[in-house]
């Protein structure tokens, strides 16, 4: 099978059309018609020489990710199943709001981490996502926003299935799409990246000076209960997310988003209030308690209204920033932590 060329980066381009005694501006030409103009053949790219067209459809494919599903839930949430180049699916989410539209987006097909209360977590990791096909949900999904919605996206979420700081160069490349002029021209601001919490990688992304923000899946600020909900918790502990985000933060100034998913009688306690107050003074923060979403074989329930309620109180008396994230397009199983490519079944 050829290679789909829009895996290469810029810079591979470049070299490659340096080898065939392009102009040095080629690559900048090539690069617009696959990212901007997205044309599907070589013979398209009209300004391109005719040795240069035959060369590259003699050896590269020009691939996209496609919409192979769509569905509306009630509230208006939009489930989007991917189809990949390779047949592989993944799904991502347009959340409309009151004053935000967002895109939730996969960076791997499945996930490795497992965690208990998630049902990505219940597939294995097949692949990760190319930067190409990140930047292709994020396009495709302003595309639907704006048929359907006639709004631009507002807000871009590494949210969907997979944990991108295990899929880093891609991520990190898809960013760097998704921000160029020559790309989306979306701010960073807008970008949040949604993280288990793996330490060492975190302070790698504090090292790259994007100004993306980050936000931590943390669901219990007390080791043994982390631990028992989230397998990463026994080899990367709270101590050492601690570690990490204080290097985050002191590096990029950005304030830490924690979600919080409140699961009945195990998380949503006044102690583990306490706890959790206590770890979310580390940094400079926020949090978003999420409500949990049902999710096949697991045991986890939903947290009643009193004890949410009750929760929030504990931590706005300590002048905690806190918001509580309800279920989006739960109906169509598009609401976080159900995404498993499930579209068929639902
Ligand atoms: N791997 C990354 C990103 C994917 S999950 C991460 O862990 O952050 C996106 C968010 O949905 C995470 O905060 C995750 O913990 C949360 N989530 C997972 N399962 C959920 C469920 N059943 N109900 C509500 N939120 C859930």
């Amino acid at each position: 099978m050829k290679k789909n060329i829009r895996e290469l980066k810029f810079s591979e381009l470049e070299d490659l059309l340096i080898k065939l005694k392009e102009p040095a501006y080629r690559a900048r030409q090539i690069y617009r018609w696959l990212w901007r103009e997205k044309v599907s053949s070589f013979d398209q790219m009209t300004n391109i020489s005719k040795f240069c067209q035959k060369y590259l459809s003699q050896n590269y494919s020009i691939q996209y990710v496609a919409i192979d599903t769509l569905i509306k839930s009630n509230d208006g949430t939009i489930k989007f199943l991917f189809k990949l180049s390779d047949g592989n699916k993944c799904e991502g989410v347009l959340i409309p709001e009151k004053n935000r539209i967002t895109a939730c987006v996969s960076s791997q097909v499945g996930c490795s981490f497992a965690c208990k209360f998630c049902a990505t977590g219940k597939m294995k990791r097949i692949r990760n996502v190319f930067s190409y096909e990140i930047f292709d949900q994020v396009s495709l999904i302003k595309k639907e926003a704006k048929n359907i919605y006639n709004i631009g996206l507002t807000n871009i979420v590494y949210m969907g299935m997979g944990e991108p700081l295990v899929n880093y160069q891609n991520v990190i490349d898809s960013i760097k799409y998704i921000t160029s002029k020559q790309g989306l021209n979306i701010s960073p601001k807008r970008i949040t990246l949604s993280t288990v919490g793996v330490s060492k990688m975190i302070k790698k992304l504090a090292d790259e000076n994007l100004k993306v923000n980050l936000a931590v899946s943390l669901h219990s600020a007390n080791n043994i209960k982390r631990s028992e909900i989230m397998d990463i918790n026994s080899i990367n502990d709270l101590d050492n997310l601690k570690e990490s985000l204080i290097y985050f933060f002191q590096k990029t100034k950005i304030k830490i988003t924690y979600e919080y998913v409140m699961l009945r009688d195990f998380n949503d306690t006044k102690e583990d209030a306490i706890d959790l107050i206590k770890f979310s003074k580390i940094v400079p923060s926020k949090i978003n308690l999420i409500e949990f979403n049902s999710v096949k074989n697991s045991n986890f329930k939903k947290s009643t209204e009193k004890n949410t309620k009750e929760f929030i109180s504990f931590l706005k008396k300590e002048n905690i920033i806190v918001n509580l994230r309800r279920s989006r397009g739960e109906d169509v199983n598009a609401a976080c932590g159900q995404l498993a490519n499930l579209m068929e079944t639902c």
